[in-house]
């Protein structure tokens, strides 16, 4: 019988130091899974660092490991995206390189797709540890705030590290949007996930990309990706004030012909212009934002340039 092949996707923005580790430890796998083969497949995003050549040895080192290398720095989504454009294999795992999605969890995902009838395993962390408390706080509010937006569910503390069949890569690769969000793009796609639980673990080496206004940022992103309803609410704010507004007429026309007009109130008047002016701009920014994403999704530019691979079977 042929043997499966599973593509292992490592997205790479400056982990020179983390790559050796993750090598020893990703090969640990070949041993304990001996009917299936693989194949790893490293994105360099743009690395400032020694990041191209660890890869470019690692592949000289061992046929098993690919490479592509990008132009610049496209962001981890794009690295994602060209992973599983770029994966020969029948199965396909996404997997950080710093060690916090520990590699010991796949055998149990492969047995959970060829075993149990899933189509992909997602892995979600149940703690998060060693995160700073106010992060955590924030993350926990995106989650429920997403989730009553959209549609699109989003598991908490879902992390990016998954197995799937070729199918589903193959359904996500037919998403071509430019503004990615994978966290809602699989779960978009359907199919019957199965998530493993497992303890937040400490980077091995290296540190953090994401600083809290990139994660900040991140989110508002994926709210806009995935759901509309902050236009909905620019418009009922909008309708709100609109009652509001000719409630106040009325009063004040009833007021002048009641009591006469004496000139007054000009503090008062003032705020209203701020408060009114303020939410005009607000709900101008929402729409702003949409428009923005439509803008550079028409453009239809490439989710990723490719500068370099180890060029095995091209
Ligand atoms: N990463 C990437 N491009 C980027 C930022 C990060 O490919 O622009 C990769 C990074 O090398 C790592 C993974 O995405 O393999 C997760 O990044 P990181 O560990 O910094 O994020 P955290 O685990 O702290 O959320
Ligand atoms: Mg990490």
């Amino acid at each position: 019988m042929k043997k499966d092949k599973i593509s292992i996707i490592v997205p790479c923005y400056n982990e020179e130091q983390a790559l050796p580790y993750f090598y020893n430890e990703v090969i640990k796998l070949q041993k304990e899974m001996k009917n299936v083969n693989f194949e790893y497949l490293f994105i360099n995003d743009g690395s400032k660092d020694n990041t191209l050549n660890v890869l470019r040895e690692l592949s000289k080192k061992d046929k098993k490991v690919r490479y592509i290398s990008f132009s610049r720095n496209f962001g981890k989504e794009a690295a994602i995206y060209a992973g599983l454009e770029n994966s020969t294999g029948d199965y396909v795992a996404v997997m950080d390189a710093d060690l916090q999605d520990p590699p010991s969890l796949l055998p149990q995902m492969y047995d959970s797709i060829k075993n149990e009838g899933y189509d992909s395993v997602g892995t979600r962390r149940v703690t998060r540890k060693g995160e700073p408390p106010i992060r955590s706080f924030f993350a926990r509010m995106f989650y429920k705030i997403i989730n009553k937006l959209s549609k699109v569910e989003m598991v908490d503390g879902a992390r990016d590290y998954r197995l799937m069949s070729r199918q589903v890569v193959d359904s996500i690769i037919s998403l071509k949007e430019y503004n990615r969000y994978s966290k809602g793009l699989f779960s978009f796609v359907g199919f019957n996930t199965k998530w493993i639980e497992f303890e937040n673990v400490e980077r091995v080496a290296g540190e953090t990309k994401w600083s809290f206004w990139k994660l900040f940022l991140y989110a508002i992103e994926g709210i806009i990706a995935f759901s509309t309803a902050p236009l909905a609410i620019a418009s009922i704010i909008g309708i709100i004030f609109c009652i509001v507004s000719m409630l106040m007429i009325l009063i004040i026309i009833v007021k002048t012909l009641v009591f006469g007009d004496p000139v007054s109130g000009w503090p008062s008047m003032m705020c209203v212009i701020f408060l009114v002016g303020g939410i005009q701009l607000f709900c101008m920014g929402i729409i702003g934002q949409y428009l923005s994403k439509t803008y550079l999704e028409t453009k239809k530019r490439p989710i990723y340039i490719i500068k370099e691979t180890e060029d095995r079977n091209r």
